[in-house]
């Protein structure tokens, strides 16, 4: 098919992907009467999920079967308190003659309300009820779901237009060159970068910030929406790292990180000059406090890292809702970080075992920005290689890296040391489009990209979704329910593990032997987990929004009372709880994801061109991991919009 009719196609295609989910809008029913029994208990609603059609009227009859719990319903304007036998209060404004609104609250036996706004609309407890008070929630879905219908329809279009798009030869398969030198472009930049207080000075804010947070988590409330460690941890800083730290800076997050620094500040004896050793021992021009061993060859991976990441996320909703196992967790990692120091040369606890690590490797292969060398040419010329061993402006590369051949974001640090230890003045960093490292290179690495994938999926069932007896059963210091924890993990690790890894290597396969069977399965492999890093970034962001668009009044609570101890320094301790226009959420989340899906498939197949030279073949080794990739995606349009 020629370039044009391709054009047209993919143009009717999308004319026909959105007229479709309109059309079922017209499908003619007749508006119902709902009355419906409706139990809250820690930690979710029973009925979870309502469905009704638009025009019905909804008639709840709440009671509380243990504490007292809220209900606020997204996009309604409806809150209520629900109490135990059957009582609630329904909160009602009215507007004085001075324009000034007030509200007060009704004692009802039943809330009743029209569903008149098609889609999907979560309420939720806005009552502290417990420890996973901000997961509780549930799902009103009024059909027809127009927005949820539209995602999947344009999800559908997207990945066979675009598998389209590629078989018409217009898209450029090669490693885009465009980037901009930010240090060339931004001189201050530069000055600062090259202080050898850097470093220092960018990790000190973190440092304090960490230390008070630890203190909160030990001594402050218990009560994790009470508790600025938990708040700012595990809302602000996840969201900022997934949003806004990996996709435009990549690792940026290592350069800040506090957690190692203590441990490399101690193996250097300094916390920011360069102690430089005339003659190298053991290949480095430094000499560290301790043994000053390498790391063992054997475990140079992320396979550590990948089952420490899932050990982690194990207790996940225990780790974000109770301060004390985050201030455990930062202290284990602390000593661990200390004790390696003294041990091993360089970041090995960042490098191999760092939970966060692993995914901060290859996520930042996508980022928008890289440290390379200015010119590789003038690296094969420098003997010296400063960059690796150490120079007299710069300790060697703590991350084992050498900058003249370094390809990916995956394992640098960002530490900036190599821009202060070239003498050459050849190392910057640069602004780059999305996605422009393509080449995963181990079966660890596709294991890390697949694992974070179900992990998103994972938390995303667990925190968001409105199924109680699976937020109890991950919720196991409280509810105490081993075997159901048990089941729980067993549940995880098969997904994460084997079920899904089982299908993509599968689906490599089948790429493998569609594509003609004349380059080997791995290699095949690690493109096409390519394409779910920048869907895996995608869900994540999705995953992040609710939790501040939702959560974001704690921070100003807890700001004016960080250790939760009843202060009110700025005023703002008893900031309102009122969620940002949450009736938005499913529908950003669905955008979110189908941008991670275009940006997945696109360089994806740009990831396959220099393993497979053939046009056709190249485009008959995308379809299964594309159609692999469209099911994902399904997946969690269905969970966020469904
Ligand atoms: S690898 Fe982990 S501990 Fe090391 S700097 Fe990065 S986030 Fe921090
Ligand atoms: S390559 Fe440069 S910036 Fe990256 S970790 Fe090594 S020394 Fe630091």
């Amino acid at each position: 098919m020629s370039r044009k009719k391709i054009l047209l196609t993919i143009i009717l295609a999308f004319a026909v992907a959105v007229a479709v989910p309109l059309s079922l809008r017209l499908l003619p029913h007749e508006s119902d009467t709902h009355v419906i029994d409706f139990t809250a208990k820690k930690y979710g609603y029973e009925p979870g999920r309502i469905v009704v059609k638009k025009g019905d009227t909804v008639i709840l009859r709440p009671t509380s079967l243990d504490v007292t719990h809220g209900f606020l319903l997204d996009g309604y304007d409806l809150e209520a308190i629900i109490k135990q036998q059957g009582l609630a209060y329904l909160k009602y404004t009215w507007t004085d003659d001075e324009g000034k609104l007030h509200s007060d609250w009704d004692k009802v036996r039943e809330i009743e309300f029209l569903a008149d706004k098609r889609g999907k609309f979560t309420f939720r407890c806005n009552q502290t009820c417990g420890n996973l008070h901000p997961f509780m929630t549930g799902e009103l879905v009024v059909q027809t779901n127009t927005p949820y219908h539209l995602a999947v329809s344009l999800s559908l279009w997207l990945t066979i237009s675009l598998l389209l798009w590629f078989s018409s030869g217009s898209v450029s398969h090669r490693p885009r060159s465009r980037r901009i030198n930010l240090l060339e472009a931004v001189p201050l930049l530069k000055r600062a970068v090259k202080a050898r207080s850097f470093q220092f000075l960018v990790i000190l804010p973190n440092l304090v910030f960490f230390y008070l947070f630890v203190l909160s988590a030990l001594w402050g409330s218990p009560v994790g929406n009470r508790n600025i460690a938990i708040i700012f941890v595990w809302i602000l800083w996840w969201a900022l790292l997934k949003t806004v730290l990996l996709p435009l800076g990549g690792r940026v997050w290592c350069l800040i990180c506090p957690l190692p620094a203590p441990g490399e500040w101690v193996a250097r004896k300094t916390i920011s000059a360069v102690r430089y050793l005339e003659k190298p021992l053991r290949g480095m021009h430094h000499r560290f406090l301790g043994l000053n061993k390498d790391w063992p060859t054997n475990l140079g991976n992320i396979w550590l890292q990948n089952a420490l990441f899932l050990v982690l996320i194990s207790f996940g909703i225990i780790l974000l809702t109770r301060p004390v196992a985050t201030a455990i967790v930062f202290l284990v990692i602390l000593a661990l970080t200390l004790g390696l120091s003294i041990v091993y040369r360089g970041r090995v606890f960042c490098l191999y075992l760092c939970p966060v690590g692993g995914f901060l490797g290859t996520y930042s292969m996508a980022s928008c920005t890289e440290l390379r060398a200015v010119d590789p040419e003038v690296c094969k010329e420098h003997k010296e290689k400063c960059c690796l061993v150490g120079g007299e402006d710069g300790w060697g590369c703590p991350w084992g890296q050498y900058v003249g051949k370094m390809d990916r974001n995956n394992y640098c640090g960002l530490c900036t040391e190599c821009i202060k230890s070239c003498p050459k003045d050849n190392v910057s960093i640069f602004l780059r489009p999305f996605g422009s490292d393509r080449k995963l290179k181990s079966l660890d690495e596709v294991f890390n990209v697949l694992i974070m994938l179900m992990v998103a999926l994972v938390f995303t069932i667990t925190m968001l979704g409105p199924w109680s007896e699976i937020k109890q059963a991950a919720n196991v210091t409280e509810s105490r329910q081993l075997m159901s924890f048990f089941a729980y993990l067993a549940g995880v690790m098969s997904l994460t593990v084997v079920l899904f890894p089982g299908i993509f290597l599968l689906a490599s396969k089948t790429a493998q032997s569609l594509a003609g069977g004349k380059v080997g399965w791995r290699e095949v492999a690690y493109r096409a987990a390519y394409i779910f890093i920048p869907v895996g970034i995608f869900v994540w962001i999705a995953f992040s929004l609710p939790q501040v668009m939702i959560n974001y009044s704690y921070i100003f609570s807890v700001l004016s009372d960080p250790l939760g101890l009843g202060w009110d320094l700025l005023g703002t301790a008893d900031y309102p709880f009122k969620p940002f226009y949450p009736e938005t959420i499913p529908a950003i989340q669905g955008v979110l994801v189908l941008t991670g899906l275009f940006f997945g498939l696109t360089r994806g197949f740009s990831s396959f061109s220099d393993l497979i030279s053939g046009r056709s073949e190249r485009i008959r080794a995308m379809i299964v991991p594309s159609l692999l990739a469209l099911a994902v995606v399904n997946l969690f349009l269905k969970l966020y919009m469904g």
